[in-house]
């Protein structure tokens, strides 16, 4: 195996020798170079080649593509505009010597696979041995592990890593809670999930295996909202905070993604920017690299629009009083005819929940 130089990217000293030496043209077809020019590695950083000027030589964007596609995997996965957008900001953050990237993430908007495609690409670039991931519930823990890579049972692969050529893509992301260990030495291009819970019942298993792979993982804080800077104690959030920036500090990169700009409790969230919010002098805004936000998901076909069908009905409802019937009272609200009683109703928490609460019981029973 090869012995990586522990540098992956050339420092800007570098690039101003290697500009120089092409006097300002692309290696490849002498076109000026532009702003956003690639100092490439003429062996692979992958395959050894060391990040020296003897192994570099400045290539314009289009050289720089064109030899990246003649070494890019035969994948299935067309990524959606959001997922692509998340890529290429860790990427390009990592460049930078940057060792975060906040990504403000809907439910739905195909999230989970976006942080498993990019650890694929971060593994495939030798910029990552591993991939942890952490959730705040089980469900989600055994979405990602299963919803990656299973095995079927006639012992075939099965799950969305079919979608990345087998060739090299990241392996099986086991849900982990207190069972070392958590990865396999002898499975590089593997990861696991856990809850933030997990984390903080077993928090040694979880920081001794970050040391061990200093510098080799990429960290995912997947609803990264659970975890507050601050003194609020309520189900342990900031515990957990506490210590994915104790993960952090080993990580190669940390991805944040959380579904919200601000925590319940308007506690900011571990390792995030914030900058003034000129709409709300009042508040601070989150600092997003990417975002892929509701309006963006029906834009783009993956979610549907919220659809709400009226049909004639009545709705009453009765607020009890106490014992003697004083301040009982009786609404009835008309949803046939022009609908302008819909407004009170949907206004009104107490008057649609119990509505909304027994459609669903009902579709459970079914
Ligand atoms: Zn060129």
């Amino acid at each position: 195996m090869a012995v990586l130089d522990p540098r992956r990217f050339f420092s800007p000293a570098q690039r101003q020798v290697l500009f120089e030496l092409a006097q300002g043209r692309c290696q490849g077809c002498s076109a000026e170079l532009l702003e956003g020019w690639h100092a490439d590695h003429r062996i692979p950083w992958v395959d050894g080649g060391p990040t020296s000027i003897e192994n570099g030589q400045a290539l314009c964007d289009a050289c720089n593509h064109e030899k990246g596609r003649q070494m890019q995997f035969r994948d299935d996965f067309v990524p959606r505009p959001f997922q692509a957008e998340v890529a290429n900001q860790v990427l390009e953050r990592l460049r930078a010597g940057l060792d975060r990237t906040t990504v403000l993430a809907t439910p739905g908007s195909g999230k989970t696979l976006a942080y498993q495609s990019l650890a694929t690409r971060l593994y495939r670039e030798g910029l990552i041995t591993y991939v942890a991931v952490f959730v705040p519930r089980i469900a989600l823990a055994e979405q990602c592990e299963t919803g990656w890579m299973y095995t079927g049972a006639a012992g075939e692969t099965r799950g969305l890593c079919l979608l990345f050529d087998a060739a090299k893509r990241i392996g099986m992301i086991r849900h982990r809670t207190n069972e070392a260990p958590l990865t396999f030495p002898s499975q590089h291009g593997s990861g696991f999930v856990a809850t933030y819970s997990a984390l903080v019942t077993n928090e040694s298993l979880y920081l001794n295996w970050a040391k061990i792979n200093e510098g080799r993982f990429l960290l995912v804080a997947d609803e990264a909202q659970f975890c507050g800077e601050g003194n609020d104690t309520d189900n342990g959030g900031t515990r957990a905070g506490e210590l994915i920036k104790r993960m952090h500090d080993h990580a190669r990169h940390t991805l944040l993604l959380t579904g919200t700009p601000y925590r319940a409790d308007n506690a900011r969230l571990i390792l995030a920017d914030y900058e003034p919010d000129p709409a709300n002098p009042k508040r601070l805004k989150l600092v997003h690299h990417a975002e892929a936000s509701y309006a963006d998901g029906i834009a783009e076909g993956y979610l549907r629009k919220f659809e709400l069908t009226r049909t004639d009905a009545r709705i009453s409802r009765r607020t009890l009083g106490e014992d003697d019937g004083r301040g009982e009272s009786l609404l009835e609200y008309n949803l046939s005819d022009d609908g302008s009683d819909l407004v009170p109703v949907l206004r009104d928490p107490q008057t649609w929940k119990p509505l909304v609460d027994r459609v669903v019981a009902a579709v459970k029973d079914k």
